[in-house]
């Protein structure tokens, strides 16, 4: 009747690899958010369910049919240091298989305890549930890839965590949750066997091209690398600043996954961190690219015994594919940049010019989404009677008419890559304290609006203003 389409192919890896598990049933379930947007892609229909079938549906007290629940194994260098850690508070039902054939996690995440839980009590709070539910939606609509929510319902039972909280489950759909730490786990437990078949595992699930290449674990972790460099660089573009890149947190097939703390930057400032748990700024903005870099070292490390039989031959594989991350980041970051600008081909200027923009924006406190909107539609009189800005402004124009493409081909191309709605935090808190007590009309809107991102219209002034709350931190929630 819903339309599940269940062919669990991770439920039937080598069992080191997970633990069958069902997800604790609940009090007294409701559901707060359904995406029936996001459920028509999947080719599923809730709409015959009554409300107590869907609560119970989303928080897991009802399981659909086919699904085979489990929770994955996993490692991670949390804030560099290596532990064993695994789904301590969520459990994949299976793959479901949409209409077009494709692959897809359902996730709930919050719902009870498992063998990996360690100290924790395998639960969620509505209101991280709900933070997940508004950036991930709003990042799939900014065309950056990303794990999305199907659901969010209330347990009826509390949490308890700095204070007593609502208890919730996020039901989260991926192209997979296979971590960098997933690779990790299976290398520390020195198992070749299962390393080779979670490798080939990957590749058809989510290369399936590389399936002749000579060298799968060389071929495979440069796709890996290629794809995290496209989404940093995603990040980048929209102020993203995901907020605790540990492996465990870095995603194999190259979706943004696991929304604890992460927040989008205001005011330009490249050391930007939000997350209260972060004190050192590893995970601050700028040092995004390094740090994917770094997670991806650790890859090719979990990945030695398969790029190649000798040892030292395998080290220098690793390290060169590692090595042309800077390269190619460089590359893709530039590229975004003259993007965001409107710039067409490519001028010995280039590099300066965009920096000095940065700089100037660092200096004056500019909103760094809020510059590139006045950019494209000249409205912002603080930027434009900017002395510097002014200055900055001529260059950028005279390098503009540089080339021989119509001033429209630049608008356009800015248009696609200058969001002029992001979920700002002080609109997400305003939604989150309202959905809190009850009020579902705050986030309804706020998710509305999120979802053209690059459409400038009348309606969209209250999600540009600027938070005065310059201290804003952000938490993990856990
Ligand atoms: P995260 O910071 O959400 O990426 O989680 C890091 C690790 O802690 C993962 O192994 C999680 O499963 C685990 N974890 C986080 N919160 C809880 C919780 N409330 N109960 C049990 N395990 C948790
Ligand atoms: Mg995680």
């Amino acid at each position: 009747m819903i339309g599940w389409k269940f062919d669990n192919s991770y439920a039937r890896l080598n069992e080191l690899m997970m633990t069958k598990t069902y997800p604790v049933s609940v009090k007294n379930p409701k559901l707060v958010v359904l995406n029936y947007g996001l459920a028509k892609e999947l080719g599923l229909d809730f709409s015959n369910l009554t409300e107590k079938e869907l609560a119970d549906f989303f928080t897991g007290n009802q399981l659909p049919e086919g699904s085979e629940p489990l929770a994955q194994a996993y490692a991670g260098h949390q804030f560099g240091h290596l532990s064993i850690l695994g789904d301590g508070r969520a459990i994949v039902l299976g793959e479901h298989i949409t209409p077009t054939d494709e692959r897809f996690d359902i996730q709930f995440k919050g719902s009870g305890r498992t063998a990996y839980s360690r100290g924790g009590d395998g639960r969620a709070a509505l209101g991280p549930m709900l933070r997940e539910y508004i950036i991930s939606e709003a990042m799939y609509y900014l065309n950056i890839k990303t794990t999305r929510s199907l659901a969010v319902a209330t347990t009826g039972e509390i949490v308890i965590r700095e204070k007593p909280l609502k208890g919730a489950v996020l039901t989260r759909v991926a192209r997979s949750h296979i971590r960098v730490g997933t690779f990790e786990y299976i290398a520390i437990k020195k198992d070749l066997e299962s390393l080779k078949n979670l490798l080939n595992y990957c590749i058809n699930r989510h290369y399936p091209e590389l399936k002749i290449a000579e060298n799968k674990a060389s071929a495979f972790l440069t796709a890996v690398l290629d794809r995290q460099i496209q989404l940093i660089t995603d990040w980048m573009r929209v102020g993203f600043i995901h907020g605790v890149m540990n492996t465990d947190n870095m995603a194999i097939s190259g979706e943004t996954i696991d929304y604890g703390p992460c927040a989008f930057m205001d005011t330009y400032n490249p050391e930007t961190v939000f997350s209260s748990i972060d004190e050192h700024g590893r995970y601050a903005f700028q040092n995004q690219p390094g740090i994917a870099q770094w997670n991806l070292a650790r890859l090719a490390e979990a990945l030695v015994p398969l790029l190649d039989k000798d040892q030292n031959k395998a080290v220098d594989i690793g390290e060169e594919i590692i090595g042309s991350f800077n390269d190619k980041y460089k590359k893709s970051y530039m590229q975004m940049m003259k993007n965001k600008l409107g710039i067409f081909e490519s001028r010995k200027e280039d590099e300066q010019l965009i920096q000095d923009l940065l700089n100037l924006m660092f200096e004056n406190k500019f909103d760094y989404t809020n510059t590139f909107i006045s950019l494209m539609h000249e409205n912002n009189p603080e930027i434009f009677n900017n002395e510097q800005f002014k200055e900055w402004h001529k260059r950028w124009s005279a390098r503009l008419i540089t080339t021989n493409k119509p001033l429209n081909s630049s608008r356009e191309i800015m248009k696609q890559n200058n969001p002029v709605i992001i979920p700002r935090n002080h609109k997400v808190e305003e939604a989150l304290r309202a959905a809190n007590v009850g009020d579902l009309t705050v986030i309804e809107k706020l998710l509305s609006a999120l979802e053209q991102p690059y459409l400038q219209r009348e309606d969209i002034k209250m999600y540009q203003t600027i938070s005065t709350d310059m201290q804003y931190k952000t938490f993990c929630g856990t």
